[in-house]
């Protein structure tokens, strides 16, 4: 058979770049020059049927296959190689491996196998060892070598126990475990001998003594046994870890005996294996029947193989013969073995006429069990140190001595380098662009759904919203316009009835019906803030989940963001309308009651009642139980109603000024009202007019506050009474020029505040507010004069007559001013009779009186 391969004796092709295509064709050019392997005749029909891929049917050999396997670097090297390039660049897929002369060349190998510093253990073994144990279990002989210098792996790759981590085992370990699982307990048995081979001497690891085991070979069949070794027979795995173990002890016993280290010999397992097989059956036809045939029962065959697992010695000894003495006997005892493997391995490429078997123990120990039909291979171990290049590029060469590799030489080729880098990156662009691309539009996909699904939210939000707010505006103005017509039909039914009957029997119910409907309005309302408030939760958390929609959401976070503030604006909103409701409610409420005491005390149905009756509060308060104000007033809060007084709404601003002006009434809530800030807000309320019904019922509640001392002299002190005098000239309405009347007299009735009001200009506009010739300012004002000429009278001891003559004079220099005016004769008269009621029938008063009279007669 013609050699096809690159080592085809002319070495002709070395230097060509191989065609990837026939990686093969190198594959098959060992010719086993030794005699064919005939220990196992009773199996060879067998053997030359199977089908074990690297033997043909002609019997023609396998090769020795050749796998380069390299070590990750070490702590030490990490260190101090850290700056420099491993020695070689490995490229699997290619089977390639590049060996660096320097930073920009390198030559190329070809192996069968290239195993990077991250192959595992298991991957080793089966690209190296498994083929051969499997053809073992076949019936053929095979070898697995390590080769390489010390310290590269050779070891960790066949002898590692992995005890504590069973991925970490070594070839031999895991080639037992194959084997141990593929044969039969009961028919099939497996041994093993474990040998160091030293300077020429084989001496058994099983038993150290026995130190010079000689080789017998068969000269029939070729067969080599060594008889003097021990073998023992393996039952599993843990018998043989324990030999191994046993075996490595006498190792390192025997070497410290003879001076030297593991690395200077080579250790040698040898498995035997012996599994009976059945032979082929026969079947011989019978004459009386031919369907029929009788069956010979099968021949019992014993078929043996064996494997040989050789941790060699290390290569660096190779061709170093600096040493001396027992160093160089040494040296070249192991250069001896490694040589003639060399140069077996060589002669068998190469078809030689001469395989030099003989030249060493090693050789002739493997004499069976490779080349020929046994399966080989060889694993050689580098490291990856720059340092260490020249040892591992002669390990290298071992290698390509043995496997017949290609030395390629490469070119660097920069530019196509460059073409190559640029196309991918090119295409790394695009795929980027692509990504970038439909990473945006996905982006602006979750932004617009985003968006769609808040804007449809606020939609339904703010019509959900608007229409609640016309159905209550319209339920209101409803029962408003219900009470409003209630109560100018009891007016005139309480006239007509000329104050027969206690009209409040059958006034209540209808009242009742009225509170019980803004009561219930009160509850929707509370309702739908809760409603809101869930709306807001549910925004919250669809918030959280647009967070999570990922990158490029930020836009749309802060769309979610400003909705729900506008959330919490419509809250806010709603919760006035609730606060605005419920004063409504207690506007309603006080008005009802209002109305109907003063049905049951036949009066008119006034709304601000501190003002004429301010003994009638006194009573509420004194009569125990608490007014539904009160109540209301209670769950309500006096700051939030003052808030209110602020809001932007006018409307909202009325309701609360009104409410505040009816809690004022009460005695009882003064005290609260002022505390929380409530007169000054009034006075403001005075002084930023824009609203007559504002500044009435402001003046009104200021009024109801001016009956208390203590916040009497509050009035002056936040100059309320230039506000009330400013106020007192401004306002044509007579009800508010009644209640400024109202406050002011009320004022007036403080002894301290006597020269203040005068200074400041109260008396006078008090008195210019007779202009207004309504009986109920010119009451308030008479009233006002009243009270002011009674401190006088107070403050000039020993009654004075010339003191009050003095104020007297003064009122009426205030009252020829209105007088000129033509204030209403009956007013006047009412306001005369008062002061003489109250400072007594003086002479001065008659005086002035007297004079007063005379004065309007004569206009
Ligand atoms: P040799 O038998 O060739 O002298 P060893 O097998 O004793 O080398 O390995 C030397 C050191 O390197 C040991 O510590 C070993 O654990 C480590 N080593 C070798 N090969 C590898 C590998 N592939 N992965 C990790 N460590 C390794
Ligand atoms: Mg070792």
């Amino acid at each position: 058979m013609a050699s096809n391969g690159y080592r085809n004796g002319t070495g002709t092709n070395k230097g060509a770049i191989k065609p990837p295509a026939s990686s093969n064709i190198r594959s098959s050019s060992f010719k086993s020059r030794l005699p064919p392997s005939s220990n196992h005749s009773p199996g060879s029909a067998l053997r030359r049927t199977s089908s074990a891929s690297f033997t043909t049917a002609a019997g023609v050999p396998g090769r020795v296959r050749v796998a380069v396997r390299l070590r990750p670097r070490n702590a030490e090297e990490s260190t101090a190689d850290a700056d420099f390039a491993d020695c070689v660049e490995l490229q699997p897929e290619l089977k390639r491996l590049k060996l660096r002369k320097n930073n920009w060349e390198s030559e190329t190998y070809e192996f069968d196998e290239v195993l990077t510093e991250f192959a595992s253990q298991k991957r080793v073994y089966e690209v190296v060892a498994k083929p051969v144990v499997e053809s073992v279990l076949d019936g053929y002989n095979g070898t697995v070598m390590a080769y390489g210098q010390t310290g590269t792996g050779k070891t960790f790759t066949l002898g590692r126990l992995g005890e504590e981590d069973t991925s970490a085992r070594g070839i031999m370990v895991r080639s037992m475990e194959e084997i141990l699982v593929n044969v039969s307990r009961e028919t099939d048995s497996i041994s093993v001998s474990y040998l160091q081979l030293y300077m020429e001497t084989i001496q058994d690891l099983l038993d150290p003594a026995n130190d010079n085991i000689s080789i017998v070979e068969d000269p029939r069949t070729g067969d080599v046994s060594l008889p003097g070794a021990t073998h023992v027979e393996i039952k599993d795995e843990q018998s043989f870890l324990e030999l191994l173990r046993l075996g490595e002890a006498h190792r390192i016993a025997a070497n410290t005996k003879l001076n030297t280290e593991s690395s200077r010999s080579h250790a040698i397992l040898m498995v035997h294996v012996k599994r009976s097989v059945l032979g082929e059956e026969v079947a011989i036809p019978t004459e009386s029947d031919k369907s029929s045939h009788f069956v010979k029962p099968p021949k019992p065959l014993v078929r043996k193989s064996k494997l040989v697992l050789v941790d060699l010695a290390g290569s660096e000894r190779v061709q170093k013969s600096g040493s001396e003495g027992h160093m160089l006997e040494e040296a070249k005892s192991i250069n001896l073995s490694l040589s003639a493997l060399g140069k077996c391995i060589n002669a068998l490429a190469e078809n030689s006429a001469h395989v030099p078997i003989r030249d060493s123990k090693l050789t002739r120990l493997l004499r069976d069990s490779f080349g020929g039909t046994a399966r080989t291979s060889l694993i050689v171990t580098i490291g990856p140190s720059p340092r260490h290049r020249g040892e591992t590029a002669s390990t290298i060469l071992f290698g390509q001595r043995v496997e017949n590799m290609l030395r390629i030489k490469e070119e660097f080729d920069y530019k196509s380098l460059a073409r190559r880098l640029e196309i991918q990156l090119d295409k790394l662009i695009a795929e980027n662009e692509r990504q970038q691309k439909a990473f945006d539009d996905e982006v602006e996909r979750i932004n617009l759904e985003a968006q769609n699904r808040v804007s449809e939210v606020e939609r339904n939000f703010t019509d959900a919203l608007e229409k609640e707010r016309l159905k209550c505006q319209m339920e209101y103005m409803e029962s408003v316009k219900k009470l409003e017509e209630k109560m100018i039909e009891n007016q005139q039914k309480h006239q007509h009835d000329g104050f027969m009957k206690d009209k409040c029997n059958g006034e209540g119910p209808g009242f009742c019906e009225d509170i019980a409907v803004i009561k219930k309005l009160l509850e929707k309302e509370t309702h739908m803030r809760k409603e809101a408030e869930k709306e807001v939760n549910k925004l919250k958390s669809q918030l959280g989940q647009h967070m999570d929609a990922g990158a490029g959401g930020d836009a749309e976070i802060l769309k979610l963001q400003i909705a729900l503030e506008d959330e919490v604006h419509q809250k806010k909103k709603l919760e006035e309308e609730i606060i605005i409701l419920r004063s409504q409610m207690l506007q309603l409420t006080f008005e009802a009651d209002q109305m109907r005491r003063c049905l049951a005390r036949g009066g008119s149905g006034n709304a601000y009642p501190g003002l004429d009756s301010p003994m009638s509060q006194v009573r509420d308060s004194l009569s125990g139980h608490k007014t539904p104000v009160s109540a209301l007033f209670d769950q309500v809060g006096v700051e939030k109603i003052l808030d209110l007084l602020e809001s932007e709404d006018a409307n909202v601003r009325i309701h609360a000024v009104k409410v505040v002006a009816n809690l004022a009434a009460e005695e009882a809530n003064q005290e609260r009202i002022v505390e929380a800030g409530g007169l000054t807000s009034l006075l403001m309320l005075l002084r930023s007019y824009e609203d007559e019904t504002v500044r009435r019922v402001a003046a009104g509640a200021i009024a109801n506050l001016a009956m208390n001392e203590a916040n009497q002299e509050l009035i002056m002190v936040q100059g309320g009474i230039s506000l009330l005098s400013t106020t007192a000239s401004d306002a044509e309405d007579p009800q508010t020029l009644r209640m400024v009347a109202g406050a002011i007299a009320n004022l007036c009735g403080n002894d301290k505040l006597q020269a203040t009001l005068r200074s400041e200009g109260g008396i006078k506009a008090l008195l210019g507010m007779v202009r207004c010739r309504h009986p109920d300012v010119l009451s308030q004002v008479a009233r006002g004069i009243a009270n002011f000429a009674k401190c006088e009278s107070r403050a000039s001891t020993n009654g004075n007559g010339l003191h009050i003559a003095l104020v007297l004079l003064q009122v009426y220099e205030a009252g020829d001013h209105f007088l000129s005016m033509k204030v209403h004769f009956h007013g006047l008269c009412k306001m005369l009779t008062m002061m003489l009621h109250l400072l007594g029938d003086t002479l001065s008063s008659h005086c002035v009186i007297w004079h007063s009279m005379k004065q309007m007669q004569r206009t």
